[in-house]
Formats: structure tokens, C-alpha cells, sequence
């Protein structure tokens, strides 16, 4: 029997299980396809905390104005003001599912510090504040019946004659059945691109999918370049350290003993933007100011019993990986990547330029982060945008008849995927992913310049050509792992691509996209959006206006 919902959403994170709950509250028949366990999604890894202007003294215009600031004036603030305006309500109403948040001596809701704010707004769960919040959700979606196609990987969006989005096909990887799932609206939500870069802090599963089918599918791929590097990430395994170490009071530490942040931050020191640390770390490595190619991060003042009950879980990972206790030592850390401003270009309410598809959560660009993401700001975009998006899906698909789609989709998606195990090769996805990966971080780290992105370019056209040889070492049917990495590697390297376009577009240095040979942030040029339209021969760059609503860009100082 064919398979078919009002809505579609496309991961189970934060942003997929908060858009299937509002399209669900909206009256839609909505189902979720995701290729992990909804509580294994990325979202689970997230340490530091959530956003939001809930003090009496803090507002929400003093929130908008750092996360405008922040994105280094590249964020649209329509959408700013509305991230920074729904803060308080979707804290409390996470509360009130369940959520345990800190709570301060006067068993009020207790916020730390982070960076690029000028209020401790910041409100966790320890240091492990996204598990806290995905189980929850779980938990609601449990709840609400919605039916969950789990270890399913979505591999093709399916359009109607008129070009409007109708459904997906995902395969079963329990069974290696394909399935065409029509739909009146889909929701991505399917994370960030991380594993584009090797190491990232992100999880191995963060491959790009739902930007990939997206931006193939003819939607644009928005700010691109803006990949953030985390200023303090492990050496060994690209693991985070998170932010609350420094929100506590942790210190940057070179070779010299010295804190190297007051010769760029004065006032705000390590709780500066992300994109002003990792520069100034990576400034003291280069120079020679390094410690085996790292800085160093000291919390050993803030005493064990604070580090156990604030960072337990960053003290294991220094432990475990980098052989440090954080009580009695100073870990060694390095700028790594960590996260993806850009995404797929929507509007207020996730809907996308094609009719019937919606994105919300790391894989959009709404575009609340621009430049550089505020720490806390991406699990507050998830909860705020996923339910905007799940809603408006729910409303386009109740105005839409359900599209009647040949039967015949699902058959050629299988012989797809079966021609692509099939083939022969010589080529390894792992070898072909690793190299992506480390000319990525190597070549478009946080300095970048025009003949060295252009080397990246020629590397990953060349990689693309050696796709076509990959063989696929697993042949059979159950939970084919081999043909899931290919799928991925395949989306990423698309998504690779759009990355060193757009930052050979940017002809200026702003926010996380630091170009030397472009070193001033250029206003009247790029006070743009860059947009990645897909083209069989590569991605081709256009632009588009910064929406700005009551604050004019001004030079940035921390
Ligand atoms: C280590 C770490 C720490 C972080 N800490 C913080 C923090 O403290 N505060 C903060 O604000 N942000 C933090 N972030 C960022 C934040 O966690 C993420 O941006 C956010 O959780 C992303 O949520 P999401 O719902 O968009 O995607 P995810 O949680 O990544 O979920 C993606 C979903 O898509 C599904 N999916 C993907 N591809 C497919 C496919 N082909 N078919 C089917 N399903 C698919 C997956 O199964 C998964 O369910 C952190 C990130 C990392 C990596």
C-alpha cells in the first residue's frame, strides 16, 4: 500500500521533533523519517546551554542586538528579532515538558555566561543541556503517536509535475527495502554538514543529507563559507570542549603563560565571539606561541568541586582524550570545526523557494548566526524555527491536494542504489572521505586565501571524478553501512564544493570567513548573502540583501 502523510519531516534532532509536534498541534497527519534513533541524533551532543532573555534586567533586544553582532551584521534580523523574542517562551514551555534546568540558591532558573553576550543568558543542564532536552522531546513525540520511520535514510526528495515537493524515497536499512513516502509538505531537519571537515566536533552522521537533496533539488544553498571553528576542540579526535568552561571562567593559556585574549578582546577577554578566539588562538599557534600545535585551557582555579558539578562530562572527554584532568592540569586545545551558519536559504517560516518544502534547525540558513553563530543560539533556533516550520508546513499542506505519484519512483530508486553496490571499482569511500575532510581543514580552515582555495577547488572537482569509481565492499541487503557512506560522501561532496565557492566569492574577511588576502570587512560589496545554485558542472554563486531592521553595522569590538 502507498505510503503517505500531510507532513514529512526529515530528522529527529531538536529542530525535526519540535517541527513534527507543531505540525502535529496544527491538525496534520505528520510522520518523521530518520536514519538514526531520534535520541542519537546530533542534538544529543550539545553541552554548553540554551538562550534567552529571561532575567528582569537582560531583554530581548539586548539578546537581538549581540546575535546581530555576533553574525557580524551578515544575520537578517527580521528573523534575529523573532529567534531573540520567542527565547523566553520556548525555555519555559521545555520546562514545563520536562526539562531540568539549573536552578540558582533561590531556586529560580540559573543562567551562566557565553560568548558574545552581555548578559548570563545562558540557561543548561550541566554540561550535557542537549540530552537533557532531546530526551524530553522523546518523550513528547512518544506521547503523540507519531509515527517514526527510525533507521530509515532518506536518499531522494520526489516532486510533482508542477515541480512542488510530494514525498521522498528512504530505504529501510534493517531490511534494505525502499519506500516512496508521499507527502504534501516536507520539513528537513536533517543537521549540520560537520563531517565535510576532518576532524569536527560532530557526530560521524552529520553528512549534509537534507542540504544536499535540497540544494540538488534546485533550492539554494545560503552563506556556505560560514563554518565556525570552535576555539577549543581536542587535537586527538576534533572532540568539543565546551564554551561553559571559558562561561565558568576558564582561561586561554600560550606557551607563555600569558592570557593572549586581551591583545584582541580587552573587555570580553575568552568570552569574545567564537570567530575572534579561534583567530587569536590560531594566531599564538602559527607564531609559534603553541603548545604542540595547541593553546591551552585552564579552569584549575575554578576548584574540583565546581569543575565536577558544572563540567563533569569535558573533564572525562580531557581525560580520555587528551590525557589531562582538568582539576590538577591545563588541557591542550585547537580551533576545529564545529559548526555551519550556512544552510538552505528560507524564509521566517522555514519554507523554502520550492512549493511544499521546508527546512529548520542547522541544515537552514533563516538566517539567524550570518557570520558567527553565538554559543547557545543553535539549540534555541532548533525549538523556535522547527515549530514556526512545522506549523506553516502543516498549513501549506492542508490548502494542497496529495500529489499522485507513480509507483514506478520506488523501483528506480532501488535499481539505483542496486547499480551503485553493484559497480565495479577500486575506489574506497573512506579513503576518498578523508581526503575531502583534511584538505578541508587544512585549505579552508580559519585563515583562508584565493590560490589556496583554488587548489581546494581543483581537489574536490577530482575527488568528485574518482566518486564514479567507488566500490562498495558490502553487497547484501541488511544494514548496509558501505552503501549508507557512499550515500553521505556522495551529499558531502557536493556540499564541500558550495563551502570554497562561496569563500572565493567573499572577496572580504566577516565574521567566521577570514580571507588574508581580503583582510577588511567590505560593506559596500558584501554586505550580502551569497546563494549556491546547483549546476551539473558545480555550484554557481549569485547574491542577496542582508535584511536589517534597527541596526546598522558598526565595526565590531569585544
Ligand atoms: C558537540 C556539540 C556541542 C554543541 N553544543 C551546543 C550548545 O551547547 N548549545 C547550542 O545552542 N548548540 C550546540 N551545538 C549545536 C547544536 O547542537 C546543533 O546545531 C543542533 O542540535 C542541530 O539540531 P538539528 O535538529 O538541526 O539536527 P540534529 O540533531 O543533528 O539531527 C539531525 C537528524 O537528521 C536525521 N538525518 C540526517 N540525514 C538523514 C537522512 N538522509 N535520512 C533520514 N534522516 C536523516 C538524523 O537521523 C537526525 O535525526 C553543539 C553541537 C555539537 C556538535
Amino acid at each position: 500500500m502507498a505510503l503517505s502523510h500531510d507532513v514529512l519531516v526529515v530528522g529527529a534532532g531538536l529542530a525535526g521533533m519540535r517541527a513534527a509536534l507543531a505540525a502535529q498541534a496544527a491538525g496534520a497527519d505528520v510522520a518523521i523519517v530518520t536514519k538514526v534513533y531520534p535520541v542519537r541524533s546530533h542534538s544529543n551532543a550539545a553541552q554548553g546551554g540554551i538562550n534567552a532573555a529571561l532575567n528582569p534586567e537582560d531583554s530581548w533586544e539586548s539578546h537581538a542586538y549581540d546575535t546581530v553582532k555576533g553574525s557580524d551584521y551578515l544575520g537578517d534580523q527580521d528573523a534575529i528579532e523573532i529567534l531573540a523574542r520567542e527565547a523566553p517562551g520556548a525555555i519555559v514551555e521545555l520546562e514545563r515538558m520536562g526539562v531540568v534546568f539549573n536552578r540558582d540558591e533561590h531556586g529560580r532558573l540559573g543562567s551562566r555566561n557565553f560568548g558574545g553576550a552581555s548578559h548570563a543568558r545562558t540557561y543548561f543542564v550541566g554540561d550535557f543541556t542537549g540530552q537533557a532536552i532531546l530526551h524530553v522531546l522523546y518523550e513528547q513525540l512518544v506521547k503523540s503517536g507519531i509515527r517514526t520511520y527510525n533507521e530509515h535514510f532518506c536518499s531522494q526528495l520526489l516532486a510533482d509535475g508542477g515541480g512542488a515537493v510530494a514525498g521522498v524515497t528512504a530505504f529501510d536499512m534493517r531490511s534494505g527495502e525502499v519506500l516512496q513516502i508521499g507527502a504534501r509538505a516536507v520539513v528537513l531537519c536533517t543537521g549540520g554538514i560537520g563531517r565535510v571537515f576532518e576532524p569536527s566536533t560532530n557526530a560521524l552522521i552529520c553528512t549534509g543529507d537534507g542540504s544536499a537533496l535540497a540544494y540538488r533539488a534546485g533550492a539554494p544553498l545560503m552563506d556556505m563559507e560560514m563554518v565556525q571553528f570552535h576555539p577549543t576542540t581536542l587535537k586527538s579526535n576534533g572532540a568539543l570542549i565546551s564554551e561553559s568552561a571559558r562561561g565558568e571562567g576558564g582561561y586561554l593559556l600560550n606557551s607563555e603563560g600569558e592570557r593572549f585574549m586581551k591583545k584582541t578582546a580587552p573587555n570580553a577577554m575568552e568570552l569574545a565571539s567564537r570567530d575572534v578566539v579561534s583567530r587569536a588562538a590560531q594566531i599564538e599557534i602559527n607564531e609559534g606561541r603553541g603548545v604542540d600545535g595547541c593553546v591551552l585551557l585552564d579552569v584549575r582555579h575554578l576548584g574540583a568541586a565546581k569543575i565536577m558539578e558544572r563540567l563533569p562530562q569535558i573533564r572525562e572527554l580531557g581525560l580520555e582524550f587528551a590525557g589531562a584532568d582538568m582539576i590538577t592540569d591545563p588541557v591542550p586545545v585547537l580551533p576545529g570545526m564545529h559548526y555551519q551558519m550556512g544552510g538552505i536559504r528560507t524564509d521566517v517560516h522555514g519554507a523554502t523557494p520550492i512549493a511544499g518544502l521546508y527546512a529548520a534547525g542547522e541544515c537552514a540558513c533563516v538566517s539567524v548566526h550570518g557570520g558567527n553563530r553565538l554559543g547557545a543560539n543553535s539549540l534555541l533556533e532548533t525549538v523556535v524555527f522547527g515549530r514556526r516550520a512545522g506549523a506553516a508546513a502543516a498549513e501549506f499542506a492542508s490548502g494542497r491536494k496529495a500529489a499522485s505519484l507513480p509507483e514506478s519512483l520506488r523501483d528506480d530508486e532501488e535499481r539505483r542504489l542496486r547499480t551503485l553496490v553493484e559497480r565495479p571499482g577500486t575506489e574506497r569511500t573512506a579513503a576518498l572521505r578523508l581526503e575531502m575532510g583534511t584538505t578541508m581543514t587544512r585549505q579552508v580552515g580559519v585563515f583562508r586565501d584565493e590560490p589556496t582555495l583554488r587548489d581546494a577547488e581543483r581537489k574536490l572537482a577530482l575527488l568528485r571524478e574518482r566518486f564514479a569509481g567507488v566500490s562498495i565492499g558490502d553487497k547484501g541487503r541488511l544494514f548496509n553501512q558501505a552503501l549508507v557512506a557512499a550515500l553521505e560522501l556522495d551529499f558531502m561532496l557536493d556540499l564541500a564544493r558550495t563551502v570554497v565557492a562561496g569563500a572565493i566569492a567573499r572577496t572580504e574577511s566577516r565574521g567566521a570567513h577570514t580571507r588574508v588576502d581580503h583582510p577588511r570587512r567590505n560593506d559596500a560589496e558584501w554586505l550580502r548573502h551569497t546563494l549556491c545554485h546547483h549546476t551539473p558542472d558545480g555550484p554557481v554563486v549569485s547574491t542577496a540583501p542582508v535584511t536589517i531592521t534597527q541596526w546598522e553595522p558598526t565595526e565590531r569590538k569585544y
